[in-house]
């Protein structure tokens, strides 16, 4: 069977002689788009119009019958076209061996062609077709009973059958692997469904809106693809089309189901499958575009009309379904879907308590408990939605698919050491050193931060021959016993024995709270001299640094971004004396400061030893040591160096994918806009809030620090802790930093977006305005 049925050939003036002869009526005809139908407006001379509907004769007659039929079943909605009779009373007419009806016509602007869609006329699309579906309930004709390629009752035959016909490879790739998803999640569920007759056509181009004001809807056309089929197929449908080219496609679609779901309620099953009807319906127009281009070899408008599906479809593909389903559930006010009442938070917490070390501490006076993430969210037992603005590990996102799918993939194939030739761990060490400076280019890889410090610390030591450290105040580098030794954060904390006598702490180039302040320009080089002071100093006990560490931006320090000129000075001196400069970026790494894809990029420096972790697997264990040819020669000393789970196959293949992700989703680029606009957002609480003493940072790490007093800049730890607590309540995750505990940590995953930063700004500026003192 041909996909597309040649239409009829009628010119203008044909179509006004059939409006003549056939309805009496004097009329000028226009001719309006219809893919089997031929369809034209007639105006008469009082200004009436009219659609003139001209049937492809491959339309059975019971088609048209049935079509009428549910127009008028349609009529009290006032939003269907109604079927007007020849002056002999036939509703459909018939002329030079074509079938002929006339319609009245609708006013208003296809959905297609606005511009804007905001979120309320979404809903009230939903509104008024689940007011159709409705209406439907119950009707029924002998010929909705039909085999037709755009019932979705039939979209995993149409998809096996056309995707061949598929030109791009990698949309004929994906076309089969969604619909091959949605099968083998929904397909049992889908057989189940209840039935009804379906418009099954409420696309953009059918929906017609008043263009003068933006909430109303003023028609559903085109009952051409009427078939008995998935009742949800409706509101999967309109969503298929709604959501192209949304930068929130979920929140478009759940704008149209919520507002379907007033109308027409939808079932539990209904709602689950819903997300998987409108993926295979776009997989359905991609395959059948295919095909229809065969029949009509460069036909542009085919070809144009898939281009958003072409941009929209690997996005939606990405979405997690039990998420959609979720985000769906939510929208009709259902219960979530995330729900595990099993064991609650309360109960997991003295589970936990019993068998697990008692200083493990837990996030929030009410500790949340995780059920699933995606992108920048977490999700809770409830179901309860949180936005992440807190943890980096995620870099690019909760649940990344292509992460988790890279993983996982390698994981089914094989997962060994290093001791074995394997292409994944020379791919990510190249994929790597491309984004380092020269001489950096020799990598060894780990499981965490602290491994990461470690192996730097060692490779120092074997190429100086010295023990001895210089790191920064407040520093955290790890949570080994030498990386305790050399983090004041810790042996200076609670528990801590101090400063070891061969670790030689240096001021942290704290531009707010430190001696030297941002407005100062010499602030960075005079920060630099400390270190330079403090070798001295060490020189007259016959100490010499084997190694400088110190993170380029301290962030356990309290989101510190050192003033210009501090790294180059202070690794000028660290080197004079013969030390080795190491760079923990682990927090600040792989684009997150925006202006660079290391943080110490922008300090104009180029360190010796560089130390990645948290974001480089994703939250697959994976950290790095990066370094340079002379100083990993130096380091093999002829013993060996193992790690039974470092570079393991499954750890490059997923930081392979992290790094692909970050450069295919040009998150750096984002991070450094989301960066300037939640700055210029933030910035005015100095002047709003007399608790933000600073508002600072770059990109998606920034810290804003509470002070009671201006002058004296005393921490205001406790209000600190309040409002990050009253925001958790709120659903938004921040934590607390710095030597003082006093700094608001804002440190997202990569996906944070506008509207998450909106949301943000929003909060905690009524958290701050609430906070007692
Ligand atoms: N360095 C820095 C700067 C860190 O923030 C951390 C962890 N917070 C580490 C090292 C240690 O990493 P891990 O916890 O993966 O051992």
């Amino acid at each position: 069977m041909s996909v597309l049925e040649q239409a009829p050939r009628f010119d203008a003036a044909g179509a006004e002689r059939l409006a003549r002869d056939l309805y009496g009526l004097e009329a000028a005809a226009s001719p309006l788009p219809g893919e089997r139908d031929q369809n034209f407006l007639l105006t008469t001379v009082r200004g009436e119009r009219f659609v003139l509907k001209i049937a492809n004769p491959a339309e059975p007659l019971a088609l048209l019958e049935a079509q009428n039929a549910a127009l008028a079943r349609l009529e009290p909605l006032g939003i269907c076209p109604r079927v007007v009779p020849t002056p002999g009373g036939e509703a459909i007419a018939g002329a030079d061996g074509y079938r002929v009806r006339l319609l009245t016509w609708i006013h208003g602007a296809p959905l297609g062609a606005v511009a804007r869609r905001p979120r309320h006329l979404l809903e009230e699309v939903g509104r008024r077709l689940g007011q159709l579906s409705a209406a439907l309930d119950g009707f029924d004709h002998p010929a909705l009973h039909r085999r037709f390629p755009w019932d979705l009752q039939r979209g995993f035959d149409v998809v096996a059958r056309h995707s061949p016909l598929v030109a791009d490879p990698a949309l004929r790739e994906l076309v089969r692997r969604v619909a091959g998803y949605v099968r083998a999640r929904d397909g049992r569920r889908l057989a189940r469904l209840r039935r009804s007759a379906v418009h099954n056509d409420a696309n953009d181009y059918n929906v017609l809106v008043d263009p003068s004001d933006d909430g109303s809807v003023t028609g559903i056309l085109d009952l051409g693809d009427i078939v008995h089929s998935y009742v949800v197929a409706e509101p999967a449908i309109a969503v298929a089309y709604a959501v192209l080219d949304d930068a929130e496609p979920l929140e478009a679609a759940a704008a149209v189901v919520r507002g379907f779901h007033a109308m027409r309620p939808l079932g539990d099953d209904e709602l689950s499958v819903l997300f998987g009807l409108v993926l295979l319906r776009l997989c359905v127009s991609v395959c059948m575009a295919a095909a229809q281009l065969r029949e009509r070899p460069g036909d542009e408008y085919l070809a144009i009309s898939q281009a958003p599906i072409r941009r929209t479809l690997p996005a939606l593909a990405s979405i997690p379904p039990d998420v959609a389903e979720d985000t769906l559930r939510r929208a009709c006010g259902l219960d979530p879907r995330f729900a595990e009442p099993s064991v609650a938070a309360d109960v997991t917490r003295v589970r936990r308590a019993e068998r697990i070390g008692p200083n493990l501490s837990l996030a929030y006076a009410d500790p949340v408990k995780v059920t699933r993430g995606w992108m920048q969210y977490l999700f809770d037992e409830t179901g309860r939605r949180y936005l992440d603005a807190y943890n980096n590990v995620p870099h690019v996102g909760h649940a990344h698919p292509r992460v988790v799918a890279a993983a996982a993939e390698q994981m089914r194939r094989v997962n060994t050491n290093t001791r074995y030739l394997h292409d994944a761990l020379w791919r990510l060490a190249e994929a790597l050193c491309a984004t380092l400076p020269e001489p950096l280019r020799v990598c060894y890889f780990v499981n965490s931060g602290s491994e990461a410090n470690e192996l730097a610390l060692r490779i120092a030591r074997a190429v100086t021959g010295r023990r001895d450290v210089i790191v920064l105040d407040a520093a955290y580098h790890g949570n080994t016993t030498t990386l305790i030794d050399i983090s004041p954060y810790k042996f200076n904390g609670p528990g801590g024995d101090g400063a070891p006598d061969w670790v030689h702490v240096a001021p942290l180039p704290d531009d707010y709270r430190g001696p030297f302040v941002r407005a100062d320009p010499a602030a960075g080089r005079s920060y630099g001299h400390a270190v330079g002071r403090l070798i001295e100093a060490m020189a007259e006990r016959r100490r010499q640094p084997g190694a400088f560490i110190c993170e380029t931006c301290p962030s356990v320090g309290g989101q510190i971004v050192p003033p210009p000129g501090y790294l180059e000075t202070a690794y000028r001196h660290v080197r004079a004396a013969g030390g080795v400069c190491i760079a923990d970026e682990v927090q600040t790494a792989l684009g997150r400061m925006g202006d660079g894809f290391y943080a110490f990029e922008s300090q104009g420096v180029v360190p010796d030893i560089v130390v990645l972790g948290k974001p480089l697997g994703n939250g697959y264990p994976l950290a790095a040591v990066v370094t340079t040819r002379a100083l990993a020669h130096a380091f093999d000393t002829g013993m060996e160096f193992f790690s039974t789970f470092g570079g393991s196959t499954v750890s490059c293949a997923a930081g392979l994918a992290v790094l692909e992700v970050v450069r295919d989703e040009a998150l750096q680029a984002h991070a450094l806009r989301m960066g300037a606009r939640l700055l210029a957002d933030l910035r005015p609480f100095t002047a709003r809030h007399e608790l933000v003493g600073d508002v600072r940072g770059r990109g998606l790490f920034l810290g804003i620090e509470l002070v009671r007093d201006r002058a004296t800049l005393v921490p205001a730890a406790r209000e600190a802790a309040v409002v990050v607590n009253r925001l958790r309540d709120r659903g938004i995750l921040l934590g607390t930093d710095g030597p003082f505990h006093n700094v608001l940590k804002i440190r997202p995953p990569m996906p944070f977006a506008d509207h998450d930063a909106d949301r943000l700004v929003e909060e905690l500026d009524d958290a701050l305005g609430r906070v007692a003192r």
